[in-house]
């Protein structure tokens, strides 16, 4: 694809500017003076151009098969680790991360491709007995038909990877719609499939915000959404398909927390607290950004992770944050935490020495956190980790659970039984004992508790149920 092209839409086979001919300027946060380009600011007319494709493409892609439909995976697969550097680069510049976090996305987004198109021959039913002589009765799974896809800027090259690869595979085709800051992955995932062969129409590429996603949503053709971003979209996106049952896959906020127990490996618990809260500057559903610490060790543990992030350099060592309005809720967020009685122990500002013009904040650490004020309780989504004193395990487990959210969950402690009884007790989708409470496999369920998802689970066999149906089968003969 020429850089050209890069800024269109794409849909039953062609790169189209949008029918209005907007487009909107995509900005590197690192340094806002980059401008990548200009991408399409679609509407209602090109979302249903993109469904219309994507039905008329439906029937031939559910014939050909799941065995057959997975030899285009594998081609995708191959282009894009031939471009894995590219592709690293587009995510970096247009999203922020840092490259080598980029470029872990990139080894994610393969293993989930690799993953699912291994799935083909798996994509089982059973075979039951029978109630009537001489019958055989059995079950399969039959492609939803076209399914949206909505996807946020964090992870855009392995969110979109998660949906298209599986949605492709059970035999369903699509319209990606992506997050308007990250356009130009979205427009190289898109182009890898269209370099592979994939008959016009099986996925379709639609650039833009509200107005494409609701749209999306809106469309009577469409059969499922699957989703992924904040909570408040999540329940207007559920609400617009209620009175026609639209099936819905959503993936939504976390406010993700590390209990460091008074019998915690301290250095350890330091180590995946950093990792946790500020790799890719804690713009991750799965970022911790409470650690509740035993009163009995709180004073050791601060010294140790107050040495460890004042040591982290914005722009090196963290990236920036994704656009300006990110930036000013990380820093109106630390202001009304310190009105509520939380302390900065290090950071509390945006970060400018020495660093191009972009949207950077410091490594932040508040200490002293009530337990319900809004720090504690609201997504933050940014580099601003609250620091929650507890008392022994029981209160470490009620605060832990005290949120609306239930993304990720992770303890700190030697005690065998402790341990499995907090896997018994977290309120949370992906647990994690004495390691970073961050890591998304391509064989493991990623999934949220509560308010942190909706419907089945992304990644691993289970994402079948949301892009298939059950049908049962019996035959006389
Ligand atoms: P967002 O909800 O603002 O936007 C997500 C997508 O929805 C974008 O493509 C956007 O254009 C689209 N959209 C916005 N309004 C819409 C509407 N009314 N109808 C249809 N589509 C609409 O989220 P974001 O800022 O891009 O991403 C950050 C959020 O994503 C955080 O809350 C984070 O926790 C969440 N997230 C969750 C997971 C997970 O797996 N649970 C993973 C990554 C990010």
């Amino acid at each position: 694809m020429a850089a050209t092209t890069h800024g269109l839409n794409f849909i039953g086979g062609e790169w189209r500017p949008p029918e209005s001919g907007r487009t909107r300027p995509n900005i590197s946060p690192a340094d806002i003076t980059d401008r990548i380009g200009d991408f399409a600011e679609s509407g209602g007319p090109d979302v249903d151009n993109a469904v219309d494709a994507a039905a008329a493409a439906f029937p031939e892609w559910k014939a050909l098969g799941p065995i057959r439909r997975a030899e285009y995976l594998r081609t995708v697969e191959r282009l894009i680790e031939k471009r894995a550097e590219d592709f690293a680069a587009a995510i970096s510049r247009e999203q922020g991360k840092l490259l080598k976090e980029a470029r872990g996305e990139v080894k994610r987004a393969l293993a989930i491709i690799d993953f699912t198109a291994g799935e083909a021959r798996r994509l089982n039913g059973v075979t039951t007995p029978a109630e009537e002589p001489r019958t055989l009765s059995y079950t399969f799974r039959a492609p939803l038909g076209v399914v949206g896809l909505i996807t946020p800027w964090n992870f855009p090259l392995a969110i979109p990877m998660w949906k298209v690869a599986p949605a492709l595979l059970a035999g369903c085709t699509a319209v990606f719609k992506p997050s308007p800051f990250t356009p130009l992955s979205a427009a190289l995932l898109t182009e890898a499939f269209a370099d592979a062969g994939l008959p016009p129409g099986v996925l379709n590429l639609v650039q833009g915000d509200i107005a494409a996603g609701e749209a999306l949503v809106g469309n009577p053709s469409v059969a499922g959404v699957s989703f992924t971003g904040s909570l408040p979209v999540g329940v207007k996106i559920q609400e617009a398909g209620a009175s026609r049952l639209l099936r819905t896959q959503l993936e939504l906020g976390g406010k993700n927390a590390v209990l460091v127990l008074a019998d915690a490996d301290l250095d350890k618990a330091v180590k995946a607290t950093v990792f946790g809260a500020f790799g890719q500057a804690g713009q991750r559903c799965s970022a911790t950004s409470r650690v509740i610490v035993d009163v009995r060790v709180k004073d050791a543990f601060l010294a140790k992770l107050v040495a460890e992030v004042s040591a982290l350099k914005p722009g090196t060592d963290i990236c920036p944050v994704v656009n300006e309005q990110r930036m000013n809720a990380c820093l109106n967020a630390i202001t009304h935490a310190q009105e509520a009685g939380a302390k900065v122990a290090v950071g509390g500002s945006r970060a400018t020495d020495g660093l191009p013009d972009g949207y950077y904040v410091q490594p932040t650490v508040l200490r002293d956190v009530p337990w319900d004020s809004e720090i504690a309780q609201e997504e933050i989504f940014g580099p601003v980790l609250s620091v929650i004193d507890c008392d022994g395990f029981d209160d470490a487990m009620r605060i832990s659970n005290s949120v609306r959210y239930g993304m990720s969950g992770t303890i700190f402690t030697q005690d065998p039984a402790t341990m499995f009884e907090a896997l018994d007790r977290f309120e949370a989708g992906m647990l994690h004992v004495n390691r970073p409470g961050v890591g998304a496999y391509a064989h493991l369920p990623h999934m949220g508790a509560k308010l942190s998802q909706f419907g089945p689970p992304e990644c691993s066999p289970q994402v079948w149920d949301f892009y298939t149906e059950w049908r049962s089968a019996c035959i006389t003969y």
